[in-house]
C-alpha cells in the first residue's frame, strides 16, 4: 500500500515512516524541509535497509502535490506537515493560518480529485484548551486552544469534520498528541529542532550534552505535587505505531473520529529530570524561573478509547524515553 506522508522528514514523520516500512508498506515522503533535514530519509534508509521515496514539496502548493499523485497510486495519507512552535505562531499568526490551513486544504482538494479517501491527522491534546479537566477524554468540547499554533489544529479538526459530513465515504482520524519525547533506538532519528529548543526533551538533552549551560524549568509554583508542571509523555516510537493503527482503522471504516494518543499519566518537569538522571547516569545543572505564559498546570490523556478503537496501548517506559533522547542527542549535530 502506497501511504503519503506530509512531513515525512520531521521528528514524528520520519519514526512513522520507519515503522511503515518496517510494517511492508509503502511510503511516500512529502516534505519540504524548511524545519528538518534530508538526512533523516538517508538514516530511514539505513535503518530499514531501504531508502523511502522522497520529493521535496511544499503542501500549500497544488502543482507539486498533484505531481506526487500523478507519480504514485496513493491509498492513504498521513498528514503531518505543518508549523508547530507554539511561542512562533503568537509572534506569526498569520504565517501559521496561511501555512496549517493552506496545506490542509490544498491535500484535501488533491486527494478528492485523485479518489483517495482516507486520512490520518497530525492534531494535538492542545485543542482541549484551558477549560476541560483532566484527564482528557475525545468527547470533551475541543473548541478552543491557547496559541495561533493550537487553533489551527481546533480549525483543521473541524474542516475534516465538515468535509467527513459532506463526503460519507471519507475517513479522517484526527489523532490528538500528548508529549512525544525519545528517539528510535539506533541513535539515528530524534528531536532536533534548528536554534534553541522550545520543548523540555530536547532542550534537556542539549544540557546534557554541554550546548547549553543549564535547564530553566518554568514555574515552581504550580498547585501540583512538587509545584513544577504535569504532562503525558510518551515514546515517538509508541506515537509511531498508533499511526499504523490508525491507518489500519482508516482502511476499515468511514467519518470521522479524534483518539488521544497518550499513556495516560502524567509526570512532571521536575520527574522527568531526575528520571533523566538516572537513566543516563548524568547530573543536569538546572534553575527554576517563572512560569512561561500559556502553559497549563497539568493535563494527561484518558487512553482508553485508542485502546478500544486501535487496539494501542504506550508500551515504552519513561526510563526508555530518557534512555533513547540521550542516545540520539549525545551525537546530534547541533
Ligand atoms: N518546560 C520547561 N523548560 C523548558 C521547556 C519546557 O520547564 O525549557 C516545561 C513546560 O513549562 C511544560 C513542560 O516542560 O510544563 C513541557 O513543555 P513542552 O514545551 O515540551 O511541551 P508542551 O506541553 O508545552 O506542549
Amino acid at each position: 500500500m502506497n501511504i503519503l506522508v506530509t512531513g515525512g522528514a520531521g521528528y514524528i514523520g520520519s519514526h512513522t515512516v520507519v515503522e511503515l516500512m518496517n510494517a511492508g508498506y509503502h511510503p511516500i515522503i512529502v516534505d519540504d524541509l524548511s524545519n528538518a533535514h534530508y538526512r533523516a530519509v538517508d538514516r530511514i534508509g539505513k535503518i530499514t535497509g531501504k531508502a523511502p521515496a522522497f520529493y521535496m514539496a511544499n503542501c500549500t502548493c497544488k502543482e507539486q502535490l498533484r505531481h506526487v499523485f500523478s507519480q504514485h497510486k496513493i491509498d492513504a495519507v498521513i498528514h503531518f506537515a505543518a508549523f508547530k512552535a507554539v511561542g512562533e505562531s503568537v509572534k506569526k499568526p498569520l504565517e501559521y493560518y496561511r501555512n496549517n490551513l493552506d496545506s490542509t486544504l490544498t491535500l484535501l482538494e488533491v486527494m478528492e480529485k485523485f479518489g483517495c479517501k482516507k486520512l490520518v491527522f497530525s492534531s494535538s491534546a492542545t485543542v482541549y484548551g484551558p477549560n476541560n479537566p483532566y484527564p482528557y477524554k475525545e468527547e470533551m468540547p475541543a473548541i478552543q486552544s491557547t496559541s495561533p499554533y493550537g487553533w489551527t489544529k481546533v480549525m483543521i479538526e473541524r474542516i475534516l469534520t465538515d468535509y467527513c459530513t459532506a463526503h460519507p465515504d471519507f475517513c479522517a482520524v484526527l489523532l490528538r498528541y500528548f508529549n512525544p519525547i525519545g528517539a528510535h533506538e539506533s541513535g539515528l532519528l530524534g528531536d532536533d529542532p534548528n536554534g534553541i529548543p522550545n520543548n523540555l526533551m530536547p532542550y534537556i538533552g542539549r544540557v546534557a550534552a554541554g550546548k547549553l549551560e543549564k535547564l530553566t524549568i518554568f514555574g515552581g509554583d504550580y498547585d501540583t505535587p512538587d509545584g513544577t508542571c504535569q504532562r503525558d509523555y510518551l515514546h515517538v516510537v509508541d506515537l509511531a505505531v498508533g499511526h499504523l493503527k490508525a491507518l489500519e482503522y482508516a482502511q476499515a471504516h468511514e467519518g470521522v473520529e479524534a483518539i488521544n494518543l497518550g499513556t495516560g499519566n502524567g509526570i512532571s518537569v521536575l520527574e522527568l529530570v531526575t528520571a533523566f538522571e538516572k537513566a543516563n547516569g548524568i547530573k543536569l545543572p538546572y534553575v527554576i524561573g517563572p512560569r512561561r505564559d500559556g502553559d497549563l498546570p497539568a493535563f494527561w490523556a484518558d487512553a482508553a478509547k485508542a485502546k478500544e478503537l486501535l487496539d494501542w496501548e504506550a508500551v515504552y517506559s519513561v526510563e526508555d524515553m530518557c534512555r533513547s533522547a540521550w542516545k540520539f542527542a549525545k551525537n546530534a549535530s547541533v
